[in-house]
This record gives C-alpha cells, sequence and structure tokens, in this order.
C-alpha cells in the first residue's frame, strides 16, 4: 500500500526515527523498509513532519497485526492517546465502560482510560474525569522531541495542538525574548527554550506551574524559563516593554488582556493571539481588538491567519500571528 515515509539516510535512521517516535508520528501499521542505503519510514502526518526531513509516497508492507481495541469490540472506538492514557468522550457508561475495557485488552500500550466527566471549566480551564481503567490522572506526554509530565485533573492540556504548538516553535529565533501570558505546563515555552529562547511563563494555576518548572528540567531548560504563578496582569509591571513574542492561548476571553500584552511588547514584536469565533468572520474580531489595542503606538500587521481546528458547530479556534512594530 502506498504510505507518505521520510527518506534518509540509511546512518542518520536511528536518530530520525526516534525524533518522529518522539512526536508521535510514526504510522505503526507499517513496517519501516531499507533500500539502497536510504531508510523509509511510514508516518501518520506528513504535514506534521519537520521541514528538514523529505517525505516521498511508497509502497509499504503492512505489519503483522497486533490485536487492536476494534477487534475486541466489533467497531471503531473514537479516543485521543495521551501519554499511556486514552481520553474517551462517550456519553453512554456501558459503552464507555466496554470501549475502556478494550482499550488495556488490547496491545495498544496504553494503561489508563478516562471518560470526560464535564465540560472544561473556569479560570484554570480545568475539566472533570472519570477513570475508567487504570490508577490515576497524570502521565507523561511525548510530543515534538519535548516530555511534559501533567495531571489532566489538575491542569489544562490539549494534545490536539501538538502540530499548531509546533509551527509556532518554528518561527523562534536562538536569543529572543519569548513570554506565554497563560503558559499551562508548558508546551510553548518548552520548546522555545530548547530552541535557545529566554523565556517567562505565567499562569494562575499552581499545580500547571509545579508542572511547568518540573518539565523544564526534564527538558533540561530550567536555566532558561521564569516560572511565575500569578494573574498575568500582575506579571506585567516587571516585564514592559520585554518580549519579541508573546503567545495568548486562552481563546474565549484573550481579548480581555491585549492591553497586558500590549504592555509587555518590546519594539518590534510578534503576538500570537488565539481565538474561538464563528465560522463567518473568524479572524475579524481578533484583528480588530489587536488594532484597538495596540494603536496608534505601534504598527499592526496580521503576518498569518490560520484556522486550527473546527471547535464547535460552526465555530472555528483559530490563530493571528501579528508582527507590532512600534512607530517613531
Ligand atoms: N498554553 C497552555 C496550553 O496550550 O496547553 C495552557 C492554555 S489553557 C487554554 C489557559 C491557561 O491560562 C490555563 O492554564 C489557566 O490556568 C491560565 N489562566 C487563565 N487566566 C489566567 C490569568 N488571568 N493569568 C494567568 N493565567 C491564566
Amino acid at each position: 500500500m502506498d504510505v507518505p515515509c521520510v527518506r534518509v539516510p540509511r546512518e542518520e535512521g536511528e536518530a530520525t526515527r526516534r525524533e518522529l517516535a518522539a512526536a508521535d508520528l510514526i504510522a505503526d501499521d507499517y513496517e519501516i523498509t531499507v533500500e539502497d542505503g536510504w531508510l523509509y519510514v511510514p508516518v501518520t502526518d506528513p504535514d506534521a513532519v519537520p521541514a528538514d526531513l523529505e517525505v516521498v509516497v511508497r509502497a509499504a508492507p503492512e505489519r503483522e497485526t497486533q490485536t487492536t481495541p476494534a477487534e475486541l469490540l466489533g467497531s471503531e472506538p473514537s479516543f485521543e492517546r495521551l501519554g499511556d492514557v486514552a481520553l474517551l468522550d462517550e456519553d453512554d457508561p456501558e459503552r464507555a465502560r466496554e470501549v475502556a475495557r478494550a482499550i488495556v485488552d488490547s496491545d495498544l500500550p496504553l494503561e489508563t482510560v478516562l471518560n470526560k466527566a464535564s465540560k472544561i471549566k473556569g479560570e484554570t480551564r480545568v475539566r472533570d474525569w472519570e477513570v475508567l481503567e487504570g490508577e490515576g490522572t497524570e502521565t507523561v506526554h511525548r510530543e515534538y522531541g519535548c516530555e511534559f509530565a501533567l495531571d489532566l485533573a489538575a491542569v489544562y492540556f490539549s494534545p490536539r495542538l501538538a502540530t499548531e504548538r509546533h509551527r509556532v516553535a518554528e518561527q523562534v529565533r536562538d536569543g529572543e525574548r519569548a513570554f506565554d501570558m497563560f503558559a499551562g505546563v508548558g508546551p510553548f515555552v518548552i520548546p522555545f527554550a530548547k530552541r535557545g529562547a529566554e523565556c517567562v511563563g505565567v499562569d494562575v494555576n499552581e499545580r500547571a506551574i509545579e508542572y511547568l518548572r518540573e518539565n523544564a528540567r526534564r527538558n533540561g531548560v530550567e536555566e532558561r524559563i521564569t516560572a511565575v504563578c500569578a494573574d498575568v496582569r500582575e506579571v506585567v509591571p516587571e516585564y514592559e516593554g520585554w518580549a519579541d513574542r508573546i503567545v495568548m492561548n486562552l481563546p474565549h476571553s484573550a481579548d480581555e488582556f491585549l492591553d497586558a500584552a500590549v504592555a509587555l511588547a518590546g519594539d518590534d514584536c510578534v503576538l500570537h493571539y488565539y481565538d474561538i469565533q464563528h465560522e463567518d468572520d473568524p479572524f475579524g474580531p481578533g484583528e480588530r481588538a489587536i488594532r484597538a489595542a495596540a494603536g496608534p503606538a505601534y504598527e499592526v500587521t496580521v503576518e498569518t491567519r490560520r484556522t486550527v481546528r473546527s471547535y464547535a458547530p460552526h465555530e472555528l479556534n483559530v490563530c493571528l500571528d501579528v508582527r507590532l512594530e512600534r512607530g517613531d
């Protein structure tokens, strides 16, 4: 069967395979093959492969099949993976229990199964989970070569944003100053710091900041990350005019923090502004709010308008990459 494969010289094969495995990009259903000194590693999402790797489409043999949850259930269950945890969004309690049992009885390396038990709530954006299988809600998730320890019952984290975070991280340059206003356990600042940025991550959730500090150590970047537990508005005076890059991932209410973001911005600063809006005009409200907050002191240029994912019927989660340049 034809599948997208990363093609690398054989001697670079193991390092590349490890890099792709860390980003959860290897298509496990197909064999890795070698031909004429090249290694071909089948991948699940060619668009998420780092830009410096070559992707080709070629025939790859299917692997000897392992027992999957679908085989045990007789139908394909829907779930997300986060470290060794499977996350379900199942309303029917009996179906949830059946799916959970099939997941842990399958050959997948998943030990714990959680079912969503509430919507995302309050200032800290944490939801309740029902533990269907396994011991608890803590895990270690790997994404593009970084490791994140986290407890889903205590902090916000979404594995669905991995490709988007990687897109932003790839823009970061050695030595720049990056400020994440709503940092969580560090999925932006840790890859930023790995690329040589000096980072500040702020979060009002004390547990998120504890994990951010732990994750900075795990990833060997604690020297380049300052983690602050506070309402970000209280931190602004200390970092006025400091940032070359600002991340605002608090969709629904990021507009309320734009004055703080503008105060943090240096003379030439890129703002990554996340928003959730109706599909009829997903970028307009954010763009207008940014222009209102930053002008006339800053010239505002929208560099990217990107749809990250569909959030709800007719609602999109979007990102605006906006350059703020201070006028004379
Ligand atoms: N950036 C992280 C990520 O992508 O996983 C976390 C994003 S989560 C949607 C928003 C985070 O903002 C939560 O961790 C929440 O605790 C934090 N938060 C909410 N209001 C805040 C405030 N006023 N100051 C600082 N952090 C805040």
